[in-house]
């Protein structure tokens, strides 16, 4: 047996490895631009090119490939061999410097939402040195941004290296105030938790839907769902635990951290986390991880969805976004401290966040918003689309005391002074009980519950990033122009507790009269992505983020495109689906069902006179169903044939929540109830029964 610490990161260009090749200076130098951002020179690229290279072809790769985000939400690469022609007619293997910082994808078939007219179509990719480049199926892969020649970013990288740069100059700048001033660099850390359905892929194979969309479209409910809740946490089944053995040991080949596994509240529903990393690097292996997952399914002869909502009426899958903040010098800001200076800090950066959610609800509703979130948003399974923070009973009432003025706990004679008392340690089982909540503190970081597990957690964390540091600004301008910064702190932490405190809850987000009291409370209900992504153009918005230098105006406006068309064509090509499933494969069958009962009932009642009741009246049912669904049918090919002639994007994707959405839930409707009247050697695919159970 092999082990895990000797196959652990193999194929990864990791620090060992750069150490183990690099010249000393060109190591150091490499490392200065890692940690601290320094530019780097050409002479270092070329050194670390060639080592790459060696070490590449040494592994058995032939290729290179510049690998990066764009804002399709999956990774692109363009593979080139590293051969070259010499003069002799041998080839040798050659990687420069700047083949390693620098690439020229043909950019013009990439969503750049009209930053780049094609006829200007070029753009660069540039590496990013901060996450290892790796090797997987013979290539050597760079992980690298994606800019446009004119600087504009074209992808999710550029503005997450851009948020979380934002956030770590002003955070010095806080951390500067308390006299921290030994602190290089403050960053973000994220653990993805990943949610994925498996189903069998011959069953699979047999449906459109699930091809062409990577949902369900249509399937009635079976007669055992997730209500006997037996399936959370329970004993994984052993094709399913091969799969996630092959699956961890190729990610960890990949040095991903994977973790912890296992069943979710779904049948065929499962999860995976990793430890957590600095953003980046952990927004570039949850791209990985999802791409591992989706591949080593296949080997298994499975199928791996990731697809927010597969299967109506069963839990969606989504991602829980883990984050914190945290110094070089290893200090949680987001963690109480153990003396009253350090739970001072603590209440700053929390009141920075608290503050920050509640200003910028709708940037972070909107970073997680697509076509298939939003099944999940608000449906009584995954938070409700209305943002809103968890603290936990402990923590609240601390901030009620300091709000108040009031003593808190055991300080019954003194005020709860910042910067005198000592916070009680918040364990992570009494803040963690509220699954319901989107945006929780779980004792040392928030877990940001709204993702959709598709979704690239770039979005959310730029949004997040971004918000945080402008609040850290805010507090920062003030407080360096305070004459008595303990005063002046406490002060700032009270008000902007009183100010923001509407966004605490810490009820069950599932309760319908939770929605009424947020809305109560002037709470965003931002129910679609129609509704919430047009609000990434408010001014408050664009200058918060232009402020920061995250986004330029150009590149918010492009993205609400990018991203509203993204939603639009989604739900166009499923309903299409929809309509070619529909006239098909399930009228014709329940239509032919109809027909061999009616032939049976004049055979019958040709050779006895019989009265044949029990088929007649489903020869009627059926019949009836039948013109639902054609009818339903029509509507929906209306509805999609009026959608092509609507310019304007916000429209479109407003006539696809009001129209096009609807006349596809009536059809399914239609479809759900022919399938359990008909009988299932008619039926023209697998059932959801036999997806759910089948693995
Ligand atoms: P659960 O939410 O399922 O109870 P855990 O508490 O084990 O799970 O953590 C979930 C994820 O949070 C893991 O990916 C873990 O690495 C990550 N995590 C733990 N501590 C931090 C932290 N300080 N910052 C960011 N992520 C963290
Ligand atoms: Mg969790």
């Amino acid at each position: 047996m092999e082990k895990v610490t000797d196959y652990f990161g193999t194929m990864v260009f990791d620090d060992r490895i750069m150490k183990a090749t690099l010249s000393e200076k060109v190591y150091k130098s490499l490392k200065r631009t890692i940690d601290r951002g320094t530019p780097l020179d050409i002479s270092v690229a070329n050194a670390v090119a060639a080592a790459m290279k060696d070490w590449a072809i040494e592994k058995g790769a032939t290729h290179y490939t510049h690998w990066f985000q764009p804002m399709t939400g999956v990774t692109a690469e363009k593979h080139d061999s590293f051969i070259s022609p010499a003069p002799d007619g041998r080839v040798i293997m050659e990687f420069s410097g700047k083949e390693l910082v620098k690439g020229e994808p043909d950019a013009s078939s990439f969503p750049s939402g009209g930053l780049r007219a094609t006829f200007e179509a070029r753009g660069y990719t540039a590496w990013d040195p901060t996450s290892y480049a790796f090797i997987k199926d013979g290539t050597l892969y760079i992980p690298t941004a994606f800019c446009s020649y004119t600087g504009e970013a074209l992808d999710k990288k550029v503005p997450l290296l851009r948020s979380m740069e934002a956030l770590n100059r002003q955070a010095l700048r806080i951390l500067k105030l308390f006299g921290n001033d030994k602190v290089k660099s403050v960053k973000t850390s994220v653990g993805p938790e990943q949610e994925y359905f498996l189903v069998d892929r011959e069953l699979w194979k047999q449906r459109k839907d699930l091809i062409m969309t990577g949902r369900t479209l249509f399937g009635a409910m079976p007669p055992k769902g997730q209500e006997m809740e037996d399936h959370y946490f329970g004993t994984i089944k052993p094709r399913v635990a091969e799969y996630m053995a092959d699956l961890d040991k190729e990610l960890w080949k990949l040095g991903i951290l994977a973790k912890t596994k296992h069943n979710e509240v779904a049948p065929a529903q499962h999860e995976l986390a990793p430890i957590y990393d600095t953003t980046n690097i952990a927004a570039d292996h949850n791209q990985l991880t999802m791409e591992v997952m989706q591949k080593v399914a296949q080997r298994h002869g499975l199928v791996c969805l990731l697809h927010e909502k597969p299967f109506a009426g069963v839990n969606g899958s989504g991602k829980h976004n883990n984050w914190s903040i945290s110094t070089d010098q290893g200090v949680n800001l987001l963690s109480p401290g153990e003396t009253p200076y350090e739970n001072a800090q603590f209440l700053l950066f929390l009141a920075a966040v608290i503050k920050a959610v509640d200003d910028y609800q709708d940037l972070l509703r909107l970073s997680v918003a697509t076509a298939g979130n939003d099944h999940r948003l608000g449906a009584n399974e995954a938070p409700p689309a209305v943002i809103s923070i968890f603290l936990g009973d402990e923590l609240t009432s601390v901030l009620e005391a300091i709000e108040n003025d009031a003593p808190y706990g055991g300080y019954e004679k003194e005020k709860m002074q910042l910067g005198v008392d000592v916070l009680p340690k918040f364990s992570k089982d009494t803040t963690d009980r509220n699954r319901t909540s989107p945006f929780a503190f779980t004792g040392n970081k928030f877990e940001f519950r709204m993702l959709g597990s598709s979704n690239s957690i770039s979005c959310a964390n730029i949004h997040l990033n971004a918000a945080v540091a402008e609040e850290l600004r805010q507090f920062a301008d003030q407080l360096e122009k305070a004459k008595d910064f303990e005063s002046a702190l406490h002060e700032l932490i009270r008000d902007t507790i009183k100010a923001h405190k509407r966004i605490i809850f810490n009820g069950n987000g599932y309760d319908d009269a939770w929605i009424e009291e947020a809305e109560k409370r002037g709470l965003l209900n931002l129910k679609t992505t129609a509704d919430a992504m047009p609000k990434i153009c408010d001014k408050k918005n664009v200058e918060m983020l232009t402020s920061h230098g995250i986004f330029t105006e150009a590149e918010i406006f492009s993205r609400r495109d990018i991203m509203l068309e993204n939603y639009i064509k989604t739900v166009n090509i499923e309903a299409q689906t929809m309509i070619d499933m529909a006239r098909k494969e399930i009228i014709p069958a329940v239509a032919k069902f109809a027909a061999d009962t009616a032939s049976a009932v004049s055979v019958k009642s040709s050779v006895a006179s019989v009265a044949c009741k029990y088929e007649k009246k489903l020869i009627t049912e059926l019949s009836g169903l039948v013109d639902e669904m054609d009818e339903a049918t029509t509507v929906l090919e209306e509805k999609v044939a009026q959608l092509k002639d609507i310019e304007v994007i916000v429209e479109a994707a407003e006539f696809i929540r009001d129209e096009v959405l609807p006349a596809m839930e009536a059809l399914r409707a239609a479809a759900d109830k022919a399938e359990p009247v008909t009988s299932a050697e008619y039926w023209p695919f697998p059932t959801y029964d036999k997806l759910l159970f089948g693995v």
